[in-house]
């Protein structure tokens, strides 16, 4: 059986670099069959943004990709951006630690800007350093993790969440921080869940699971809410880091040659979890059909 025509294909997190593989990756994912990407923004020079301005740049670079992406290929990019959780540790000894926050929390406010405008659909990656760090850093992270949460509040959009990998208790303790500042929990995403948990034991966060083949095997028996991603890295110097950007379309493939049932497992991460999340269902546009498909 091969993938319905109507049925989209969804990578819901990658970064692609102007220095990387780009837009040949984006052909790669089409190729394979997949219609839709969530690109997550990225520090693309040497040294994160330093100022609100830099970030400004680094998110207008992201959307230059996705617009190049998009001309190139029939596939939809969704736009999510927000300043990375690990630039505080390295901005603080650059500028300050005072300052180091007042910059990001600025390019908080800016991403925020970029969903109420229509130009991202989420604030991504938030969150925390996910090794141990100085008190003080700690607590400043904490501090702009929560900030972000209420920037998407206010805005109404989902919080993409970058941190260590969490277990019953993790997921919980993160749910009741999302209460205390009166984020819906729901709207929550835990990017890069590389461990199975089961729903009930995940406080009603949506875990977006690493596509890699073992624990592809298990979350498709899942009943959801879940995700499906590579966090695909478009970094040459780092080939085989990470799973490629055709890796989901070509595990859907194999999915729906396996039968029907399987295949009804597949609208969780590619229809009903993002709907759930981010309001909106992804539809696969006829006319820009990818190649391959009947
Ligand atoms: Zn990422």
């Amino acid at each position: 059986m091969a993938l319905p025509h109507d049925l989209p294909v969804v990578d819901h997190h990658c970064h692609l670099s102007p220095t990387g593989d780009g837009i040949e990756a984006a052909r790669r994912f089409e190729k394979a069959g997949g219609t839709h990407l969530f690109l997550a923004t990225q520090q693309y020079g040497e040294h994160p943004p330093s100022s609100v301005g830099e970030y400004e740049g680094q998110f207008e670079a992201t959307d230059a990709i996705a617009r190049g992406v998009e001309q190139a290929t029939g596939v939809r990019v969704y736009r999510v951006v927000a300043p990375y959780p690990v630039d505080l540790i390295t901005l603080a000894p650059r500028l300050g630690l005072a300052e180091a926050r007042r910059v990001i929390e600025g390019a908080l406010e800016l991403a925020g800007r970029w969903v109420r405008e229509g130009r991202a659909v989420a604030l991504g990656e938030v969150g925390r350093p996910h090794f141990a760090m100085e008190q003080a850093l700690r607590d400043a992270s904490e501090e702009l993790f929560r900030r972000a949460l209420e920037v998407a509040t206010d805005v109404g959009c989902p919080a993409v969440v970058h941190c260590e990998d969490l277990d019953a208790a993790g997921y919980q303790a993160m749910a009741d921080l999302a209460s205390r500042v009166g984020f819906p929990v729901h709207r929550l995403v835990k990017h890069y869940a590389r461990s199975w948990i089961p729903p009930e034991e995940r406080a009603g966060i949506v875990p977006s699971f690493l596509a890699s083949r073992d624990l592809s095997a298990r979350v498709l028996l899942d009943n959801g809410p879940w995700l499906w991603e590579t966090d695909y890295l478009d970094d040459p110097k780092r080939p085989g880091a990470v799973l490629d950007l055709a890796t989901i379309p070509r595990r859907a493939a194999q999915v729906a040659a396996s039968g029907s049932a399987a295949l009804e497992a597949l609208r969780i991460p590619f229809e009903t979890a993002i709907r759930s999340v981010y309001g909106f269902t992804p539809a696969v546009d006829d006319r820009r059909r990818p190649s391959g498909r009947p």
